[in-house]
């Protein structure tokens, strides 16, 4: 398989525009996938950035609209998205000053935006509008929109309109059809007709018909049985072959150049199976979404530290060693972020080794 240091133009740090597809491109044609993680925090970014540069790897860091909130502080008033912009612009930025120093590309990407969050989906993009008129290129390198609780004409027409808003800064759309289950970022999909839980031929054509004359830089986020979160096996099964039914459908009843015409995105991929994973890359996956897996990441590092160094971490003063012993370097936070850190960064190269993200 070519090297994505092969892709004419590629560098390190935040990729837009035409070079940011081309690696999609790439990772579509040589069978894997990049996996995006929800960040909060800059230790998060920290974390995926510091685990792409261990497999010198392409990687994508996403904000949620809860997340970009978070980002910037819990106190701010969010009442029009205001915080959930600000975080998100923070973000990116953030993410575009350290990422060349990791010396790997890295996307900056938006994640679900419902109808009722597009305040914070145009408020990202005058970001964009205003760093393209400096800069020549968008903040972000892509964005979602999720209007798939609504009917298909109003979730594609929708999307058709903001494409053409991003077109001119050649910022890649990611759109959703048929819904993911469960619940993230607090909503909930859990009561979903089963039907809506995996879209159709006839979904995909109807996108592909009316974006593409648009911009050919959008990805499909299908729904192929995908829950968000992690559950216990039970009435809904993944079918990633479903996928392969797509592309099938696009070159023989589309006419549309194979093997793989659609870029499909991988919701809900927490708990997948490494055949169900596999099933998905071969039919055209080039991104696939890990929020759950890392948050438990994250956690399980903190709380092995606890409980390893638990009897110092009773007090500042006090411990085995004596009643006067300092606990000033347990208690440091960055002791104990740096200990999630670890743990997050390992469980980033795994969902990047599941996703052939690896050299
Ligand atoms: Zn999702």
């Amino acid at each position: 398989m070519s090297s994505w240091k092969d892709i004419p133009g590629v560098k390190a740090g935040v990729v837009t525009g035409d070079l940011a597809w081309a690696i999609l491109n790439h990772a579509k044609t040589n069978g894997y996938a990049i996996p995006a993680f929800n960040c909060t925090s800059t230790s998060t970014c920290n974390a995926v950035l510091e685990a792409a540069k261990g497999l010198d790897r392409p990687i994508m860091i996403q904000f949620s609209e809860g997340g970009s909130a978070f980002f910037c502080g819990k106190a701010l008033d969010n009442k029009n998205k205001q915080a959930s912009v600000l975080g998100a612009v923070a973000g990116a930025h953030y993410v575009r000053m350290v990422a060349p120093s990791y010396g790997i590309p890295v996307f900056v990407h938006s994640d679900h935006c419902a109808k009722k969050l597009l305040p914070w989906f145009d408020g990202m993009l005058k970001a964009d509008e205003e760093f393209f008129a400096i800069n020549g290129e968008p903040l972000f390198s892509s964005h979602m929109l999720d209007l798939s609780e609504e009917t298909n004409e109003e979730n594609i027409g929708t999307c058709a309109e903001y494409l053409k808003k991003m077109a001119p800064m050649r910022l890649i759309l990611e759109m959703e059809i048929g819904i993911t289950g469960g619940v993230e970022d607090g909503v909930n999909n859990e009561g979903t007709a089963k039907d809506k839980l995996y879209s159709t031929c006839e979904d995909i054509e109807q996108v592909y018909k009316a974006l593409s004359p648009i911009s050919p830089m959008f990805t499909i986020a299908a729904a192929f049985g995908n829950v968000h979160g992690v559950y216990k096996a039970g009435n809904v099964s993944l079918q990633p072959e479903l996928l392969g039914t797509f592309q099938k459908h696009g070159i023989e009843k589309m006419s549309l150049a194979g093997p793989a015409p659609f870029f499909f995105v991988f919701h809900g991929g927490s708990g997948s199976t490494k055949e169900e994973i596999a099933t998905a890359l071969s039919n055209g996956v080039v991104k696939m979404n890990v929020d759950t897996d890392t948050q438990w990441a994250y956690w399980v590092g903190l709380k092995d530290f606890y409980e390893k160094k638990k009897e110092y971490l009773q007090g500042q003063i006090g411990n085995p060693e004596g009643p006067d012993a300092p606990n000033k370097s347990y208690y440091d936070p960055r002791k104990w972020v740096r200990e999630s850190e670890v743990t997050m960064v390992k469980r980033v190269q795994e969902a990047c080794t599941d996703l052939k993200n690896v050299n």
